[in-house]
């Protein structure tokens, strides 16, 4: 049981694409400016170049929607591109509340940026309010839209790490991410059901064991 259930929505109702200024990102990573839209087209022309490369025929009948199914499907898994997570975060209440928040079994799918395969798993993020809280739910939309990127996953935990310590501010912030990688366990060494964790833990998470350790007890119960 999750101690405190996000409201994850599973990431179909919430298909409005937001399109958000370029500077509110680099704000908080430097990246370089981004074209604000997926460009369908130029998707649908490779799609169709890539299925004559590997030997279809890309006029015959079952693959004629293909480009423009996988046009789609791109534009969705990286819809995060043109998303600032950051914004979930903008709105903060005035807690007391000093203990640790966790929420717990995040799901998540993303995108392997070497392979482009999905990898998907579930995350945990914490953190310890310094006087200001965020809506639960707010964690599961900051990871669902990081994932929706290419991705490593090394970087997806940062990532959400970063966000929170940025915009709350907190003193300790902890992410842990499990998930089994598709480029792992359908090609190459082909090994289904390994997982790969990653973590990052910041403050007194990092600084004071018994404190991580109260956070891997809220984690593993
Ligand atoms: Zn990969």
């Amino acid at each position: 049981m999750p101690l405190a259930l996000p409201d994850t929505g599973s990431g179909e109702s919430e298909v409005n694409l937001q399109c958000v200024s370029m500077t509110t990102e680099s704000a908080v990573r430097s990246e370089p400016a981004r074209p604000t839209q997926t460009d369908l087209e130029s998707i649908r022309d490779a799609v169709r170049t890539i299925l004559k490369a590997v030997g279809e025929d890309p006029n015959r009948d079952g693959l004629l929607d293909t480009p423009s199914r996988v046009a789609k499907m791109y534009a969705e898994m990286f819809r995060g591109l043109h998303l600032d997570p950051g914004r979930h975060l903008e709105v903060t209440f005035e807690e007391n509340y000093d203990e640790i928040v966790l929420v717990r079994d995040i799901e998540f799918t993303s995108m392997c940026e070497h392979h482009l395969l999905p990898f998907r798993g579930v995350a945990h993020v914490a953190y310890i309010p310094d006087g200001r809280v965020t809506g639960l739910s707010k964690l599961a939309r900051v990871v669902e839209e990081v994932s929706r990127r290419p991705q490593v996953q090394e970087r997806l935990t940062q990532t959400v790490a970063d966000l929170i310590e940025d915009r709350l501010g907190s003193s300790a912030v902890g992410v842990i991410v499990k998930a089994e990688h598709s480029c792992m366990s359908i090609r190459g060494i082909r090994k289904p059901g390994s997982m790969t964790v990653t973590s990052t833990m910041r403050g007194s998470f990092r600084t004071d064991p018994v404190s991580r350790a109260q956070l891997m007890s809220l984690i593993n119960h």
